[in-house]
């Protein structure tokens, strides 16, 4: 097939990044005195900006200016730029034409938002917020604040699903909040089931896109996902910026994000006409060029080979997870059991060194041997908690521009450290 033609070629070209057969470039910096390619394993926190990202910035920096409040050149130009990036963004997820598409600061933000925009009857709050417990804590805090109630996953996503379900039956749930991947394994959630799932006991749903965005194509019209959230900077782009996007009416009748310039229809000094769309919770001057850049970002990852880019991911996730298994006193950590077929992964990969602090191992990987990646507990405790790694743990994760070469280099770090039992 297709598919497996693109996979056999990907491990073949999986030494080299994704860029070099899709245009998808991102420079890689030398360290250690210009002698070592930083072996960035650590895309999950923050993805390197793509060469043309970058190179787009430095086109509009010197047109850039306050959007929405000027007659100027600059002012038009830095305008259309930003509401262009709205339509784009909306594209990119497959968004429906009356979805509201609002820029924030990341998807910590976008969730926040969204809080404050929960359907009320009688002055009251309409119903709870459903969440799993392997969520990241930009899904789990802005919660807090509003009725909620949460799930302990299954040891299979099937289980997942139907514990949701039980959940969901008991009535009063107005949103079901779930992560599209798991930023700890990495592994994928069903986020069309799910939906339909919410819809069928009158819910809506939120999908925290901050993993999944930059690893799959996602359709919310064709998956009927409410609302979705996810950050630039993970996607590729620099700046501080984010995206919800979703069904308007909410988000028209809530509470505003940002309260100030641009967020009103008229003030006065006793009341205020806020407006509606975006602008509601866009107060102040926005980050335009965050908004581009996310927007340009997109594109790219929109045009790439979907068979070539999720076969390179793999190849480097297969070659690194075979590669752990291999070396004493390594656990490989994932959620769900490996035995389910429903589960697809990302680029990232959970670990443990048996007897080993998850941070001085990180240290030491950076220190001698130029690899960047993540330890301690993920921004999900109580995941980490569940995991039996009340401490922390490592994190491995990459994307289009990573190589195989980084992986071999985290493994060869690894077991040097194991057989020199420093
Ligand atoms: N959700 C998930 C699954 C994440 O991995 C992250 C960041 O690591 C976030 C939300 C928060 O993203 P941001 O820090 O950009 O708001």
């Amino acid at each position: 097939s297709r598919a497996a033609a693109a996979a056999g070629e990907s491990a073949a070209s999986a030494g080299r990044p994704l860029a070099a057969v899709t245009g998808a470039e991102i420079q890689a910096p030398l360290i250690q005195g210009g002698q070592v390619r930083y072996a960035n394993l650590d895309y999950g926190a923050s993805a390197p900006a793509l060469s043309v990202v970058s190179a787009y910035l430095n086109e509009i920096l010197p047109f850039y200016a306050s959007v929405h409040r000027g007659a100027g050149y600059a002012s038009q130009l830095s305008t259309s730029v930003y509401e262009n990036a709205r339509n784009i963004v909306r594209d990119f997820v497959g968004g429906r034409p009356d979805d509201s598409v609002i820029f924030t600061r990341n998807t910590t933000d976008s969730l926040n938002l969204l809080a404050g925009c929960l359907p009320h009857t009688d002055g009251r709050l309409a119903g709870d917020v459903l969440y799993l417990d392997i969520e990241h804590h930009a899904n789990l805090l802005p919660w807090q604040g509003v009725p909620h109630r949460s799930v302990v996953a299954a040891p299979t996503i099937a289980g997942t699903v139907e514990a949701l379900r039980a959940e969901l039956q008991e009535g009063r749930v107005s949103l079901l909040a779930v992560t599209g991947a798991s930023n700890v394994t990495g592994e994928i959630l069903p986020i069309g089931v799910l939906a339909d799932l919410a819809h069928q006991y009158g819910a809506r749903i939120v999908v925290d896109a901050a993993q999944l965005a930059p690893h799959r194509r996602i359709d919310i019209s064709t998956d009927n996902v409410d609302y979705l959230a996810f950050s630039g900077h993970k996607l590729y782009a620099p700046f501080g910026s984010g995206v919800l996007i979703g069904r308007s009416d909410w988000l028209d009748a809530g509470t505003p994000h940002l309260a100030g310039g641009g967020a009103v229809r008229e003030a006065k000094l006793d009341g205020v006409s806020w407006a509606t769309g975006p602008a509601r919770h866009e107060g102040g001057s926005p980050n335009v060029l965050g908004a581009a850049t996310l927007a340009r970002a997109t594109q790219v990852i929109a045009s790439l080979d979907q068979d070539r880019w999720h076969a390179h991911e793999a190849a480097i996730r297969s070659f690194l997870v075979e590669g752990l298994q291999k070396i004493d006193g390594i656990t490989v950590h994932q959620i769900f059991s490996d035995t389910d077929p429903g589960t697809d992964t990302i680029g990232v990969v959970n670990f443990s060194v048996a007897g080993y602090d998850a941070g001085l191992v990180a240290a030491y990987l950076s220190a001698e041997h130029g690899v960047g990646l993540r330890d301690g507990r993920f921004c999900a405790h109580p995941l980490l908690k569940r995991l039996g790694l009340p401490s922390g743990s490592l994190r491995a994760s990459f994307g289009v521009g990573s190589r195989l070469e980084d992986a071999e280099r985290l493994l060869a770090g690894l077991e040097q450290l194991r057989r020199a039992g420093l």
